[in-house]
């Protein structure tokens, strides 16, 4: 088993949309990035490189390569998620938080949660997407982005379970 945590911010901006883990949210303003600035699936990604010591998605992904211009987030989970399985690893859960002022994601939550297990290959309950505000205080406070943390979970193919998560005998 290995474990990784990621962390992301991402500063508001106008004529931008809202990606928060893959799902368009209705905001006045969405988030500045060479990317589609997705905060929370990108600590997801870091989480994802760090329980491997794989490094992180700047130096996967460099804002500097035209090629990720705009480029759809979850293009690029799906990217590390390969990463991830050619190294023998599955995803066992994901535990994510969004720190945010604005908007309220309680109604996106389901969605976020349903299309980031496809992507991660879990079932829906091994993906938790919490949110929550800093109360006013800080650059979130303040309204001025977004912030996310994410921990995962990452079980080996010789970690005592078969590919059916069925546990062998003896162990
Ligand atoms: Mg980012």
């Amino acid at each position: 088993m290995r474990v990784g945590f990621g962390f992301d911010v991402h500063r508001f901006a106008d004529q931008r949309p809202l990606v928060l883990g893959g799902v368009v949210i209705p905001h006045e303003q969405g988030l500045l990035g060479h990317s589609d600035a997705d905060v929370l699936t990108h600590a997801i990604m870091d989480a994802l490189l760090g329980a491997l010591a794989l490094g992180d998605i700047g130096e996967h992904f460099p804002d500097t390569d035209e090629r990720f211009r705009g480029i759809s987030s979850v293009a690029l989970l799906e990217e590390v998620v390969a990463l991830i399985r050619a190294r023998g690893y599955r995803v066992v859960n994901v535990d994510a938080m969004v720190l945010a002022e604005r908007p309220k994601l309680a109604p996106y939550k389901s969605a976020m949660v349903d299309l980031l297990a496809h992507k991660l290959g879990v079932p829906g309950n091994c993906v938790s997407i919490k949110a929550t505000t800093m109360e006013g205080m800080g650059f979130v406070g303040r309204r001025e982005g977004i912030a996310a943390q994410a921990a995962v979970l990452l079980r080996g193919a010789r970690a005592g379970q078969d590919d059916d998560g069925e546990r062998e005998v003896g162990q």
